[in-house]
């Protein structure tokens, strides 16, 4: 069979073990005589499932009852429009950090309600940074201040949890979610479309206060209401089981493998080797975030040339590491080393950057 280090930023790598579980079970799910694809979400096996994943979910963020997880679709880009049409107005608006692509896409989906304003942003340095506390400007009215915890393309992190008073805190935690413990009780409202750490596309978890949530605005349309999905368990509607089901796989493993301190740990390690390789590569490597904002998640380097940029992507690929090139936006390679990622993958390309560079200095 083959399988290679896949590198993709998402839809990512996943656990073999999840996906081996799921293609044993695929026919006949929990002895019901068909597949989770097949059966009712009424049903008590599916419901099972649906429950069992988010308490797996909380459990592993260490959060208690004041928190609900819920299923939502229409992916990340959603919440950009849910967060303040539910949560900001004019006169409170909500507060957001531009460290990225993404950040950027959620502050403009706000400022389309007129219901956005910037706080810090780092478009000047092309985003080779997150901002830093004392750059954030957080009006005192404002309903929320929201951050993009890891940015994908850009390849940088959040390693500091904002300091916000009373302001509430949201996230975006769609690329490093469950990646490592993060004190989330200091967030009113996380969420995350699960193509990355977590599952196959199809679902964003949202975890949320519950005091929050029931400050839903009671004059928009059901779908776009956090508190319909709260009220109905997220079973207001047909739910997308399946990546639900898959998601609920993805927390019991990263149980099992030792929560979120164990995936920290595996996580640290591979972004330490081909940070390395970078950093011990007489600039042949230029990584693209600033040291202290570096990503655990996403690795962004760029070559020497354009060319030598395209001939690591095809000689990675022809040694099974694929999913390297970078976003345009960025140029240059990226390789995303989400929890499901062994460590070995991260060696291996470390390796062939090594190898690389030797050949082509
Ligand atoms: N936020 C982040 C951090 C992302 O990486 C992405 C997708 N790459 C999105 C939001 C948008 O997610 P979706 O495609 O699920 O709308």
């Amino acid at each position: 069979m083959k399988r290679v280090y896949n590198f993709n930023p998402g839809p990512a790598t996943l656990p073999l073990e999840v996906l081996q579980e799921a293609q044993a079970e695929f026919l006949n799910f929990d002895n019901s005589g068909m597949s989770i694809i097949e059966i009712s979400h009424r049903s008590a096996p599916y419901e099972k499932v649906h429950n069992q994943a988010k308490a797996d979910i909380l459990s592993l963020m260490g959060l208690g009852d004041d928190y609900d997880v819920l299923f939502i679709q229409g992916g990340a880009s959603l919440q950009f429009a849910m967060i303040p049409l539910n949560f900001a107005s004019h006169e409170h608006k909500g507060a957001y950090v531009l460290s990225g692509t993404f950040s950027s896409n959620a502050y403009k989906e706000a400022a389309i309600l007129e219901m956005g304003e910037v706080a810090a942003s780092t478009k000047e340095e092309n985003f080779c940074r997150v901002p830093r506390q004392d750059e954030l400007k957080i009006n005192p009215d404002a309903a929320y201040l929201h951050v993009c915890y890891n940015n994908t393309i850009y390849g940088t992190e959040f390693h500091y949890i904002p300091e916000t008073g009373k302001i509430p805190l949201f996230a975006d935690m769609s690329s490093d979610m469950l990646s490592r413990p993060v004190d989330f009780k200091k967030f009113s409202l996380i969420y995350a479309g699960v193509q990355k750490n977590l599952g196959p596309a199809g679902v964003v978890i949202v975890v949320a206060r519950k005091s929050f949530i029931e400050k839903s605005r009671d004059t928009l349309p059901t779908m776009l209401r956090y508190d319909t999905f709260y009220k109905k368990n997220s079973l207001y509607n047909t739910p997308p089981a399946f990546s639900i089901y898959i998601v609920g796989k993805v927390a019991a493993w990263i149980k099992n493998c030792g929560g979120l301190t164990e995936m920290a740990r595996r996580n640290s390690i591979k972004a330490k080797i081909l940070y390395e390789a970078i950093d011990n590569s007489n600039g042949f490597y230029r990584g693209h975030a600033e040291k202290d904002s570096r990503s655990f998640m996403n690795v962004t380097f760029r070559l020497p040339t354009e060319e030598l940029e395209k001939k690591f992507v095809a000689e990675a690929l022809e040694k099974n590491l694929s999913g390297v090139k970078g976003h345009r936006s960025v140029g240059g390679m990226r390789a995303s080393i989400y929890n499901a990622m062994p460590i070995e993958g991260a060696e291996a390309l470390a390796d062939f950057m090594n190898q690389f560079r030797k050949s082509n200095v």
